[in-house]
């Protein structure tokens, strides 16, 4: 299957495979096998917490439940979950904005464009599939830096996010505790701690995404 097709299904369910906004975390381990942990959101506490299966990278909440997820499709090569528990497969992610709007169409979805006044070079398609959960596609201009502009943009970072979760339930303490979020790897200790909150508008990135990611920091995220 071509990857366009991936995120034209998240963009028109707000699923791909099993992960959706307020999926839960046994259940995605039993689906994908064990995450990787990347760190805390806030410092001094253990929830919310970043985790990633393969290339997508999620923040969890106590209740170990989805609370936004990121696919940082400016790395171009991207490692995603399935088909088998722990399996992950390879797939290029370069695909452009006529090609995803075509295929948003294709699946019967509807989005609106997003632009920024202070950056030209940049644009989302954000839907709504569900109330309250929003997919955003990031587009750039150009693949990278030194790159020509392209007449057809690039897909550079989807985000899923949503409003639906109110105060987050007390832990049933009669249970024992899981351990997710509770070591923290050190190889990405420094970053984890210098994450912004969720919201914030600086996008996560535990490794260096490149040149057409690091345009839009400050921009997505937010
Ligand atoms: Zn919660």
């Amino acid at each position: 299957m071509d990857f366009v097709a991936e995120p034209a299904v998240l963009a028109v369910t707000g699923r791909m495979g099993s992960l959706s906004y307020g999926a839960s975390l046994p259940d995605l381990v039993a689906a994908y096998g064990e995450p990787v942990a990347y760190g805390r959101v806030h410092k001094k506490s253990r929830w919310p917490h970043w985790f990633g299966f393969g290339s997508l990278q999620m923040v969890f909440c106590r209740c170990r439940r989805l609370d936004s997820m990121i696919i940082p499709a400016w790395r171009e090569e991207l490692e995603l979950t399935g088909p088998r528990p722990g399996e992950l497969r390879k797939v290029d992610s370069r695909i452009t904005e006529g090609a995803l709007a075509a295929a948003i169409t294709d699946a019967g979805g509807r989005w609106r464009s997003v632009e920024y006044e202070n950056l030209t070079n940049q644009r989302s398609l954000e839907t709504e599939p569900i109330n309250d959960v929003r997919v955003g596609f990031a587009f750039t201009d150009r693949q990278s830096y030194d790159s020509p502009p392209l007449d057809d943009w690039i897909l550079n970072k989807v985000n899923v996010r949503g409003f639906s979760h109110g105060p987050c339930p007390e832990p049933d303490r009669s249970l024992p505790d899981d351990g997710y979020g509770v070591q923290e790897p050190s190889a990405v200790d420094g970053l984890s701690r210098s994450q912004p909150a969720l919201g914030h508008r600086v996008p996560f990135r535990p490794d260096r995404g490149g040149p057409a990611g690091q345009q839009l920091q400050g921009v997505l995220g937010g």
